[in-house]
């Protein structure tokens, strides 16, 4: 029997590879490069390439549209990617396995018409998170959809200890139970004390993890396999958090935040 490498199948979620400070550097150039070339095209985006607008939650806070993904990329700099896998593989040998795309057929005169779907989560580990899902009849063009839909969905989230086993006041888990859903699927994130870590399926923990939350405890209900509405449940959650009315006195006791923490 062949022998399976340790680690192998983890690869797609742990792919950040470390940088060396010259290419940092480099990356960091390219970037500014690309926003130093960036024509605005919206009233928003014009502000904050003039440097009116400095901060992505005055854009979140007054609850505006962002049309132009290079608004995230100048305000929040380089965020995390990760993608879904939301497809499976066809074939022998089983079939069926996890794949990042997700492969349909139109069927026409001319014959099959292949296309790809990808979801992919963004973040920076502190606070922002955004999904979005991309199509195209190419992967690589499909997988920069959603990237881009990713980027004019990002979101705030709100953090804080809301563990009566640990009430240690820092934002590492959410700050009360909530409930988020799509089609089937309802999931329910609730407070876990520090050290649990992410206690939910594989495809949630990547969106939890880059918005920047380590511990969360969860139920599900629904028909789960279907990652799409799974991933979008996590999400219409941790959106869900920042609706709720909260008292100043809990913002203290359990250290809540929005957002970036200082
Ligand atoms: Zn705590």
């Amino acid at each position: 029997m062949a022998q399976r490498k340790p680690g192998r199948r983890r690869e797609g979620f742990q792919k950040a590879v470390e940088l060396t400070e010259e290419q940092k550097l480099k990356r960091n150039e390219a970037a500014k490069a690309s926003i130093e070339a960036w024509k605005p095209r919206t009233d928003l985006g014009r502000r904050v390439k003039s440097g009116e607008i400095t901060s992505i939650d005055q854009i979140l806070d007054s609850g505006q549209r962002i049309m132009e993904q290079e608004i995230v990329d100048a305000l929040l700099g380089e965020l995390s990617n990760d993608l879904l896998l939301i497809g499976q593989s066809k074939g022998k040998f089983g079939g069926g396995q996890r794949r990042a795309f997700k492969q349909t057929q139109k069927k026409t005169a001319e014959g099959n018409k292949p296309s790809f779907g990808t979801m992919v989560v963004i973040g920076n580990r502190n606070g922002y998170v955004g999904l979005g899902y991309g199509k195209s009849r190419e992967t690589v063009l499909s997988r920069e959809k959603a990237l881009r839909n990713a980027k004019l969905n990002i979101i705030k989230i709100r953090r804080g200890c809301g563990s009566w086993q640990c009430g240690c006041r820092t934002p590492h888990t959410i700050p009360f139970k909530i409930r988020g859903k799509c089609g089937s699927v309802t999931i329910e994130l609730m407070p876990a004390p520090k050290g649990s870590g992410l206690r939910v399926a594989e495809e949630c923990r990547k969106v939890l993890a880059l918005a920047g939350v380590s511990d969360v405890w969860s139920t599900t209900f629904g028909q789960t396999r279907t990652t799409i509405n799974l991933a979008s449940a996590c999400f219409a959650a941790l959106k869900a958090l920042g609706g709720k009315k909260i008292r100043q006195e809990n913002i203290e006791s359990m250290g809540i935040i929005e957002g970036a923490k200082v």
